[in-house]
């Protein structure tokens, strides 16, 4: 089934994000995102996104199996990321038919992160040039990424913009968006988007704090500001393990809670290979999710 078929539902669309393991064929690899799975299930995700680590081996097989998996053992439609830096047409070609035999449907269509050794070839400059490659070449669903708070490439949120807009004209059905904490910064976000004429369904990505050196480390990835509220909570309870979870735990559900009175067409919840954080926020949000 192909994702866009979901966002045409009148409701919140609701979506996990694992990450294939490092070597899927080492012992006990495919067990653990099993169990990830099984607790994701419980909760009825519309859709499970499974990540590419192209610094991994056999990052294609990796990513490949685990979405195989959870389409026939869970019944939950996967959506396979593609980051095409590190790749050339001949690979993504290889990848695309890979996918279409396992029965997927859906692609996350990505530029990737440029390797410090530079790229494998130019076949691929943005992702919006893959969007397009997979559109021609394949019938597949292509989502792409968004960021509320600017890709940190981008000189100004203009240029970034007008960059999402090239990828969404490209073929892009649905968007997800990088990880943020300040709803605010993603509702002005959504607003930029519908005035610029993007007018794809937008899913908030929501990734829970766990620890202060976890928050440390996800702004310095992603570009996103850590609001005074939640600068005050690591502040607080940084030095406390438990504290320190329980209240990331309780300010993603906040946010999410905030999202969806104001009508977000989606969350998307990087679960971290955590799937007992994962179903805490789960279970905190699932009747507002589904009401
Ligand atoms: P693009 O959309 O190509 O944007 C990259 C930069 O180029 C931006 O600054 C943009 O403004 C600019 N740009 C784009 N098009 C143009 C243009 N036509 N002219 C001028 N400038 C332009 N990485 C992985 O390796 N594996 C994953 O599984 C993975 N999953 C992700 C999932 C999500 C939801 C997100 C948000 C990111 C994910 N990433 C992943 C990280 C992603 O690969 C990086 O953020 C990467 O640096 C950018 O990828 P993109 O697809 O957003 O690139």
């Amino acid at each position: 089934m192909k994702t866009s078929d979901l966002f045409k539902q009148n409701r919140p669309i609701f979506s996990c994000e694992v990450f294939p393991p490092r070597d899927i064929d080492a012992p006990g690899a495919e067990e653990k995102v099993c169990a990830t799975m099984d607790v994701l299930k419980e909760v009825d995700p519309d859709f499970v996104s499974v990540t590419y680590r192209p610094s991994s081996g056999n990052a294609q097989k990796s990513t490949l199996t685990i979405a195989k998996i959870i389409k026939d053992r869970y019944n939950v439609e996967p959506v396979v990321h593609l980051p095409a830096a590190q790749l050339n047409r001949a690979l993504v070609d290889d990848f695309l038919k890979k996918a279409k035999d396992a029965g997927i449907d859906n692609i996350l269509a990505l530029r990737g992160d440029i390797p410090k050794t530079g790229r494998v070839s130019d076949d691929f400059h943005y992702a919006s040039d893959l969007v397009a490659y997979i559109k021609a070449h394949g019938d597949f669903n292509i989502m792409g990424a968004c960021y509320p708070e600017g890709h940190p490439e981008s000189p100004d949120a203009l240029s970034d913009i007008k960059a999402l807009k090239t990828k969404v004209d490209a073929g892009t059905s649905e968007l997800i968006s990088q990880l943020f904490f300040d709803n605010t910064a993603f509702e002005k976000f959504v607003e930029r988007c519908r005035f610029a004429g993007i007018n794809v369904p937008i899913e908030a990505g929501i990734m829970p704090v766990l620890s202060a050196k976890s928050a440390q480390r996800m702004t310095e990835m992603s570009k996103t500001q850590l609001p005074d509220k939640l600068q005050n909570v690591i502040k607080r309870f940084g030095d406390n393990p438990d504290a320190i979870r329980d209240a990331g735990i309780a300010y993603a559900v906040d946010q999410i809670v905030d999202l969806l009175a104001h009508n977000v067409q989606g969350i998307h919840l990087y679960t971290m290979d955590n799937p007992a954080v994962a179903a805490k926020i789960i279970n905190a949000t699932r009747n507002i999710i589904r009401a």
